[in-house]
């Protein structure tokens, strides 16, 4: 196997030696003011060995990464019964896209995409309070990463539900549907909070470990489970960028508009990197160029 403690390195290097970083995503006003010049991976194979460089001690926001972990509880709760309000297919849209909502009569096209996302959310609520759903899903993402220092940035979450005007519409016309069954701010609040959790690159690869589907790696889920999380984060994991993704990566991931991917190697390592600049897609831009070049390097492709 390549050495990678010094591919790692070499991969920190050369990151931070191109200017081009892409720009942090400016809807939300508390992620728009962050560093962009920033850069971190962390990589954990199946024998339990964790590998970083750069700023792998940073906690940046994970946002839409968390709905692996939500859609994983989701179908814990009611099995395959999501899948009537939800679909699998990539939307080849944008991540907020309200438009195929109208055409497709309520039901988002997958549950990566915000729209899907909220319904996820919604059957993970399931008439609790938000607050208690909210610990499931804190809980279930610190078992997942073996550690309880894992924790909602509340700032976060707030100036996202001040600046989400389109993550309410899309809430608002899913009920418009009686697609939702909570009321749709509620659905949102939790959402939202969920977004707002924080963690490392090193807590983040750990808490990808359960997706690996290696022997000694924890399991949170059945192993058919294993293998449809990995297969839609293949097609949808990152919005319209998805097939881009797969072409030039060619593992499974999924990212977060935070500028972070949590990105699996089935069998083989659970790999988390940020950079919070993106691209025209909205995924990390030294994110996806990073695992590109990682997975040639390290001959990583599930082709
Ligand atoms: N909380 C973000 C939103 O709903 C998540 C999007 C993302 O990370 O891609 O807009």
């Amino acid at each position: 196997m390549a050495d990678l403690p010094t591919l790692l390195r070499n991969l920190n290097t050369t990151m931070r030696a191109d200017d081009n970083w892409g720009t942090p995503a400016n809807y939300i006003p508390e992620l728009a003011g962050i560093n962009p010049a920033q850069f971190a991976i962390t990589v954990i194979t199946a024998d339990g060995a964790v590998y970083s460089a750069g700023d792998c001690d940073t906690r940046f926001s994970v946002q839409s990464i968390t709905k692996v972990f939500t859609l994983a509880i989701a179908l814990g709760r009611s099995g395959d019964q999501l899948w009537s309000r939800v679909g699998r297919e990539p939307s080849g849209s944008a991540f907020n896209s309200i438009v195929q909502l109208e055409r497709e009569q309520g039901r988002p096209r997958n549950p990566f995409i915000n729209a899907g996302a909220i319904v996820t959310t919604d059957e993970v609520l399931a008439g609790r309070a938000p607050r208690d759903a909210l610990a499931e899903i804190v809980q279930f993402i610190r078992t997942a990463a073996g550690s309880e220092d894992i924790h909602i940035n509340e700032a976060v979450a707030a100036s996202e539900t001040q600046h989400g005007h389109r993550n309410f519409a899309l809430a608002h016309f899913l009920a418009s549907f009686d697609s939702l069954k909570n009321p749709p701010d509620m659905t949102l609040g939790t959402y939202f909070h969920h977004c707002a959790l924080e963690m490392t690159t090193t807590q983040l690869a750990q808490s990808g470990r359960f997706l690996m589907g290696a022997a000694n790696m924890p399991k949170l889920i059945s192993t058919a489970r294993v293998r449809r999380l990995n297969a839609l984060m293949l097609t949808c994991g990152h919005y319209d960028g998805s097939g881009d993704f797969a072409y030039r990566v060619g593992i499974p991931g999924k990212s977060g508009v935070g500028g972070g991917i949590l990105a699996i190697v089935p069998g083989k390592a659970s790999i988390a990197v940020w950079s919070p600049g993106l691209n025209r897609y909205g995924n990390s831009h030294k994110g996806t160029e990073a695992l590109a070049t990682l997975a040639r390097q390290m001959n990583w492709s599930i082709f």
